[in-house]
């Protein structure tokens, strides 16, 4: 089957400062330096890493085809990824000598993904493929909307948190990953249990602790592997890029988050995002 992303793609620049610098100061940074990001290319590449057939839909300015190019290196299907007049998504990232960081993230060419380019790229699928969203894009009620008209499941991660954002889907979508702030979040705004939102699946991420699956079956733990962490960077994304391709794979959920699990624990004991995703082999080759 195959995978759809609507979904983000960012270049993340970052430089490494002596400390964050406040207002009206100019810093020299000391070092610099500019990978691929985003959830939307982090949760692609994953999948694409372990081995699914992944489609992105997504739109960059003409100074993010490299990060384009970079997404197909690794597997990704990108036709369905627009070159548009508008700046490439991206994030300013400072980080101190302490480790501390201010980040600011300018959405551009993401915030423009027009129901054409989603409709255009969803009439390649078929019944049983599976619709991957978070919220960094625009358009996920539309395509939220089109992937049920035509059979397909929906997954949603439900990060950078919004409230209105996530209640206007929540309605559309089999299977929700979030992680334990999120999903504090998304109780206080709605006022009721994660179990009673209606959605079938959802899956709550815990980090270190693990995750917990929550079904009309019940609610089932699933401890991490113990690694020590380098850098917990796209953990959450690799777990869900890994999750939705075992699940594409007709894994049961048991199998597919225990392979999620195994994906972000080497993914966290590594220094950077969707250029350092593990694939399935380096996964397998692991003895934890
Ligand atoms: P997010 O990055 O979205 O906040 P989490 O921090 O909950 O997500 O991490 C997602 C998954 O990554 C966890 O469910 C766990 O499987 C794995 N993970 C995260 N941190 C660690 C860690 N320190 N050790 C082992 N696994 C981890």
């Amino acid at each position: 089957m195959t995978l759809f992303n609507l979904g983000s793609i960012n270049v993340d620049k970052v430089y490494r400062v002596s400390h964050l610098p406040g207002p009206g100061e100019t810093l020299a940074a000391t070092g610099f330096q500019q990978g691929l990001g985003g959830k939307g290319a982090n949760m692609s590449v994953a999948a694409a890493r372990a081995a699914a057939r992944i489609t992105h839909i997504g739109a960059v300015g003409a100074d993010g085809r490299w990060a384009v190019e970079r997404m197909m290196e690794y597997g990704v299907d990108t036709r369905h990824i627009a070159v548009t007049e508008t700046a490439t998504g991206h994030a300013i990232i400072c980080v101190d000598d302490a480790g501390e960081n201010s980040i600011v993230l300018f959405p551009g060419a993401n915030r423009i993904i027009s129901d054409a380019m989603i409709g255009q790229a969803l009439s390649q699928a078929s019944p049983g493929d599976t619709l991957i969203m978070q919220n960094e894009t625009n358009g996920q009620v539309t395509a939220a909307r089109m992937a049920r008209d035509l059979g397909l499941r929906v997954a949603y991660a439900a990060a950078p948190f919004e409230a209105s954002a996530v209640q206007e889907v929540l309605g559309l979508i089999d299977l929700l990953v979030l992680n334990e702030v999120e999903a504090t979040q998304l109780e206080t705004e709605t006022g009721s249990n994660l179990k009673d939102l209606g959605v079938s699946d959802i899956i709550v991420t815990l980090g270190s602790k693990g995750c917990r699956w929550l079904s009309d079956e019940g609610v089932m733990h699933f401890d991490a592997i113990p690694v020590t962490p380098v850098d917990t960077t796209g953990a959450g994304d690799t777990f869900t890029g890994y999750l939705v391709a075992g699940l594409d794979r007709k894994m049961p959920m048991a199998q597919a988050i225990g392979l999620a699990t195994r994906a972000a624990a080497l993914m966290v004991t590594r220094h950077g995002t969707a250029d350092v995703i593990p694939d399935l082999k380096e996964i397998q080759d692991q003895t934890f």
